[in-house]
């Protein structure tokens, strides 16, 4: 996974078509294995149609004297159906044979893929390390999205004439083949008419691209692909820049990022622009599928991939793959440079799926992004105190933090001498969120460590500061379109109307809280003795005495709006052979009264009262981990690493459940290789989906 094929060391591209490339063989081999099933059965039931319609007539006694060969029978008739049905025996066995064989030996193909020219298609090609066990074509830098479209039409029109065969011999194996009907249906089937099982059996055309080849000269070609509404995959790897050609800059790249043609200098201290955002720009072709993810989470980039795998749209991954040559990084480490990235906001994951709902914020998860709700994830910087004792210090991992472990921003970053005064510096974190004024002479750093691990204090650049309000402005933007985050334009009018709707309401809320709490004073006692009374009564077996005792219970007021249980207005009596239940619904209606119009707080308050009494048997089931069986494999406490941690034994646990979401608690639940996280009931039954959240929680509580 760190190298081969003809690719540097440690090449980021390499990890994620792998990833990408497993997923969809892995995918596909459960529907071929059923189809040959399937083709074994067609075949086994039309050859017995073709001999029991051949043998029909047969003079069998002659037969069975003849030396020679023996004439059957054969009208016009039968010899049209023995025709059809030879035919389609030919067709399904050399369509086995294609699945099971092949040309190839190996059966047919799992995906055909279109690669631009750039590194993918250099490494992917230089022989004798052709990796790929697929058909794959390579075209100039700009075209594999057209070809992908070429490839995708032959391909559907190839397949379409397997499920034909395949149709028709359903038709003849049920005895419901009619020529002049079904043909003409037969003959107009496209891939839009397929049904899941067919679709899912088409082996995905992929068109494979550099962030050169898709954002910048073959974006045109791109666009095209993505506005056709063809179930074509582009997978871009996004290396942030012209990796094969030498590192020239690229419009993926990042504001500061130095690179040939945005070199660091003294007018110029690299790139000036903004970085195009490319998931954005297909998500403005308002049907395409698209997911931005990298190896930091292998699986979000192969859960994406699945899902997208069986949309009968465009597919667009975007897939963060660090290039170690470009970027300046060790080979081994292009994981921890993809996990940067993404908590430090350089590089957010997001998942847009069409077919969400009508809203954006239906369409649009961020999900897999650590600590959605903070500014900056946070973590742990282990370092050695000048004691030369181990210490550990929490700090939010903020752009600088990231950009600063590669060479690409390396100018961006000088040594702060051990000498210089603290006052005037100011962490890079607290500069970014300060007022200008407050900015005013004071010098961001941040911290790093020595290769002894002793702290160290780098200068940081104006440049990263627009870095990071870019970046910021780009994840505020994405939580604002998922519908995690207001607009402070509309934030500013709903917190006025906030405000003086709240005046108004205030009032009502302490009179309901008053009156509340006088219904529970009153009501209370009478509860708790009958509930006393109930526990004996269902220890006590059939005792008189605990019947007597319950039923010498004063009596207590009903509401004026609910009605007595016996009809009449007398206290309710429970009896021996009252079911517990009932019994607790019986006194739950007798809670005082507190006379008022319906209308009234105190009404609302006295039938909350009664509500709350009858509900109080809900069970409110809190988020835990069974931390003993934690295998520490990180998936959740990289999900969000305030509402999971690590204890000292390094299991996990469920540090704060309210720092994040129930749907956070599911996935994280979902993810865990050893199902030990229960995600229990939700803290925000307003959350958005929350049915389904809760739905996908039953089977882990
Ligand atoms: S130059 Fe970069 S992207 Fe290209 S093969 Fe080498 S490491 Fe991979
Ligand atoms: S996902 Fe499961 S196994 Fe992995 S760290 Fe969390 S609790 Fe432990």
């Amino acid at each position: 996974m760190v190298g081969g094929d003809g690719a540097c060391m440690g090449c980021g591209e390499k990890t994620a078509v792998h990833l990408i490339v497993s997923a969809i063989h892995a995918s596909m081999q459960p529907h071929v294995t059923q189809l040959v099933a399937r083709l074994d059965a067609l075949i086994s039931a039309l050859d017995q149609q073709a001999r029991d319609l051949l043998s029909a007539g047969a003079d069998l006694e002659a037969a069975a004297s003849a030396k020679g060969s023996v004439a059957v029978p054969v009208d016009a008739t039968k010899a049209e159906r023995l025709r059809l049905l030879n035919a389609a025996l030919h067709d399904l066995r050399d369509l086995k044979w294609r699945y099971v064989e092949g040309p190839s030996g190996n059966g047919r193909a799992s995906l055909a893929m279109a690669n631009s020219t750039g590194c993918s298609s250099v490494w992917g090609s230089t022989y004798p390390y052709n990796p790929y066990p697929f058909p794959w074509v390579n075209h100039l830098f700009q075209d594999s999205p057209s070809i992908a479209i070429g490839l995708f039409e032959a391909h559907m029109r190839k397949m379409t004439d397997n499920f034909v065969a395949v149709r028709r011999a359903e038709l003849l194996a049920a005895g419901a083949y009619d020529a002049a009907r079904d043909e003409a249906a037969l003959s107009e089937l496209d891939w839009k008419q397929f049904t899941d099982e067919e679709f899912a059996l088409c082996p995905p055309i992929v068109s494979m691209g550099g962030d050169g080849a898709m954002l910048d000269i073959g974006f045109q070609n791109l666009s095209r692909l993505l506005a056709s509404g063809k179930p074509i995959r582009v997978v871009v790897l996004d290396t942030q820049v012209y990796s094969n050609t030498g590192g020239q800059a690229c419009t993926s790249g990042f504001t500061g990022q130095v690179a040939d043609m945005s070199a660091y200098g003294k007018s110029q201290h690299g790139k000036t622009e903004a970085r195009k955002e490319l998931a954005l720009i297909a998500i403005a072709h308002r049907g395409v599928y698209v997911h931005q993810t990298s190896q930091a989470s292998a699986s979000h980039l192969i859960s994406g991939v699945l899902k997208g795998l069986h949309k009968r749209r465009p597919v667009l991954i975007n897939i963060y793959t660090p290039c170690p040559v470009e970027h300046g990084l060790a080979d081994d480490w292009s994981q921890h440079a993809a996990r940067l990235a993404l908590e430090s906001r350089a590089f957010p994951y997001l998942t847009y799926d069409p077919d969400g709902g009508p809203s954006f914020a239906d369409c649009l998860s961020l999900e897999g992004n650590p600590s959605p709700n903070d500014v900056w994830p946070s973590y742990a910087l282990k370092y050695v105190g000048d004691d030369g004792a181990e210490q550990t210090m929490e700090l939010p991992i903020t752009i600088a933090d990231w950009a600063a472990t590669e060479v690409r921003f390396k100018q961006h970053f000088s040594e702060l001498p051990a000498s210089q005064s603290g006052d005037e510096l100011m962490l890079f974190h607290e500069y970014f969120a300060a007022s200008a004024e407050d900015r005013e002479g004071r010098t961001p750093f941040i911290w790093a460590l020595s290769k002894e691990r002793k702290l160290r204090r780098l200068k940081v650049s104006p440049e990263m500061v627009v870095l990071a309000a870019e970046r910021q402005q780009f994840w505020s933007q994405l939580r604002q379109l998922a519908g995690l985050e207001i607009p402070v334009t509309v934030h500013d009018t709903v917190v006025r109307q906030m405000e003086s709707e709240f005046e108004q309401r205030a009032d009502a809320l302490r009179l309901d809280y008053e009156a509340k709490v006088a219904v529970l004073k009153a009501s209370l006692p009478t509860q708790i003795a009958r509930r006393l009374a109930e526990g004996l009564l269902r220890n006590a077996g059939t005792s008189a005495a605990v019947a007597e005792l319950i039923a010498s219970l004063p009596p207590v007021a009903m509401p004026s709006s609910a009605k007595p249980s016996s009809g009449n207005g007398s206290p309710p009596k429970i009896g021996l052979n009252s079911a517990p239940g009932a019994a607790v619904k019986q006194a739950a209606q007798t809670v005082p009264v507190v006379p008022a119009s319906a209308s009234a707080p105190g009404a609302s308050a006295t039938q909350a009262a009664a509500t709350a009494v009858a509900n109080d048997d809900t069970l409110v089931l809190e988020a835990y981990i069974d931390s003993a069986r934690c295998t520490s494999c990180n998936e959740c406490t990289n999900l969000n690493n305030r509402m999971f941690a690590y204890n000292a034994d390094k299991q996990a646990y469920v540090k704060d459940a309210r720092a994040g979401t129930f749907q956070q608690l599911v996935v994280a639940a979902e993810r865990c290789p050893v199902s030990i996280i229960h995600p229990g009931s939700p803290l925000n039954p307003k959350e958005k989906d929350i049915a389904k959240w809760v739905k996908r929680a039953e089977k882990f509580n």
